[in-house]
């Protein structure tokens, strides 16, 4: 079922107004202040939009499709008058001039910000925990990371703060947190939703996607989110599909394939279980399932922590203090009062990055790593196109387990580096790619599974999903 549906005829048929449908989300949001899922909350502002709502429907006017419905927004993304601040020192009192495009048409169509959520600093990082305002907490077990980047987003829909939220992925950080909160998380095709207004983390990488508790509502998010930006160069020019109008649509013929490299020793043997159990399922309702062989997987995790500091440490050279952020006064001269801005404002995960990017770009070492890293992306995305000439979607675990517990991988980078092993992979090609909850490991933690399909397969992404998303709830209530 769908929430934003449900809430939707609620709101219009007058069983709720948009003012007590924020009230009550405002609430949960107090009440649950341990998950540290926010980092600035808009309640003021909220109530007032949504009594605006509320005035246009009593004068029958179309208050949009997300009438009132309250929602969350990563804070890496800008919303005019709202503070921005990426979960850094550096950014802490930086208001937003303007807003996002995605958010616009969030805005557009009736949405309410309730606030902005918290983050691994500006988007660095697999666990919520790089974050200048301390670590988020997972709902299903506080003791326990929600994912990252966008942990806050993730946890606060699974916590069931508000319906939807905006994420980013770069890497895997709207898929690996909604797997790990046991929730839905779609990375679009690289260039549908418009990155204009977004803090840019590695440009080539990065794509805003929704994190929703239902396939529907993922779909019914992206629909508004996406399309043609002239102020972003990188968008597609081309008409938006209606992904929830095909989304009941049969599965029958449907070829998917599991990666062999996906489901080896180093995956959680609960997460493989779940992943092959759900692929029965697909087989039951119709589909073709047969192993597929993805062999540079394993150089993905290399590829992507060349490019995607590289391009980190371009995007943040503009953070030094006097264009942007916190400003430190050195004493001395201009330098060093750059270099005390940077040393005070910028956590050790953000430096870490800097420090590989500008290292990898260097003269020298340029050759050897940065051009060597863009050739194997290309491999990368070859090796794709190639599976998707046999199949239709490839069907594999999101993580290799589920989420892990709080400080259990901050003092080993390598280790958390390498949880993004399944998800990166997709940035890389630039393909969409929608995590799904298919199975709990015997903690009772969530296992996500991820669809994964060609370029601008959003359609038939989310009818995969939505089919096996209805198969599971019918199954587990047996
Ligand atoms: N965990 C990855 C990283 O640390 C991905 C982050 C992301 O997708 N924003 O870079």
């Amino acid at each position: 079922m769908s929430r934003i549906i449900s809430l939707r005829k609620a709101i219009l048929s007058g069983s709720k107004n948009a003012s007590s449908v924020v009230k009550e989300s405002l609430e949960k949001v107090s009440k649950d202040s341990n998950l540290n899922c926010w980092i600035n909350i808009y309640g003021k502002e909220a109530l007032e939009k949504a009594s605006e709502i509320d005035e246009k429907i009593k004068k029958g006017e179309d208050p949009g499709r997300l009438c009132g419905i309250p929602v969350a927004v990563k804070d890496n993304m800008l919303v005019r008058g709202m503070k921005t601040t990426n979960a850094s020192r550096m950014l802490n009192e930086y208001i937003s001039p303007y807003t996002a495009t995605a958010v616009e048409k969030m805005q557009a169509a009736g949405a309410i910000i309730i606030g902005k959520t918290n983050m691994d600093e500006f988007a660095m990082g697999s666990s919520g925990e790089t974050s200048a305002f301390g670590a988020t907490r997972n709902p299903i077990d506080t003791a326990r990371s929600p994912g990252g980047s966008s942990s806050g987003s993730a946890a606060c829909v699974s916590a069931d703060h508000v319906p939807a939220a905006l994420g980013s992925d770069t890497g895997g950080s709207i898929r690996q947190p909604a797997a790990f909160c046991g929730i839905v998380g779609m990375k679009p095709t690289y260039g549908i939703v418009s990155r204009y207004g977004i803090s840019p983390f590695s440009s080539s990488l990065d794509q805003v996607g929704p994190i929703a508790s239902t396939v529907l509502d993922a779909a019914i998010i992206l629909e508004i989110i996406a399309g043609y930006d002239r102020r972003d160069s990188t968008s597609i020019k081309k008409e938006v599909p209606g992904y929830a109008e095909t989304i009941n649509d049969s599965i029958q013929g449907v070829k998917i394939g599991i990666p062999a490299e996906y489901m080896q020793d180093g995956t959680d043997p609960p997460v493989r279980d779940s992943v092959l159990a759900a692929s029965e399922l697909l087989e039951k309702m119709g589909a073709k399932i047969k192993e597929v062989s993805l062999p540079l997987t394993k150089y993905a995790v290399s590829v992507y922590y060349i490019i995607a500091p590289a391009e980190a440490s371009a995007n943040l050279a503009r953070l030094d203090g006097i264009r942007y952020g916190l400003s430190a006064d050195s004493g001395k001269d201009f330098i060093s009062d750059v270099t005390a801005s940077r040393t005070e404002a910028f956590g050790i995960e953000v430096k870490r990055r800097i420090m590989l990017g500008t290292y990898v770009l260097s003269s020298g070492y340029y050759e050897d790593y940065y051009i060597k890293a863009q050739k194997a992306r290309t491999l990368i995305k070859n090796e794709f196109m190639e599976v998707f000439k046999d199949v239709d979607l490839i069907f594999a675990p999101t993580s290799p387990t589920t989420a892990f517990k709080l400080g259990e991988k901050t003092g080993d980078i390598l280790k958390m580096y390498l949880s993004d092993v399944f998800t990166i992979s997709a940035n890389l090609a630039g393909i969409p790619a929608l995590n799904l909850p298919v199975g709990r490991d015997s903690k009772n933690l969530p296992v996500g599974a991820q669809f994964m399909g060609n370029y601008l397969s959003e359609k038939l992404i989310f009818r995969t999903a939505h089919a096996l998303e209805k198969e599971l709830s019918s199954s587990e209530k047996q």
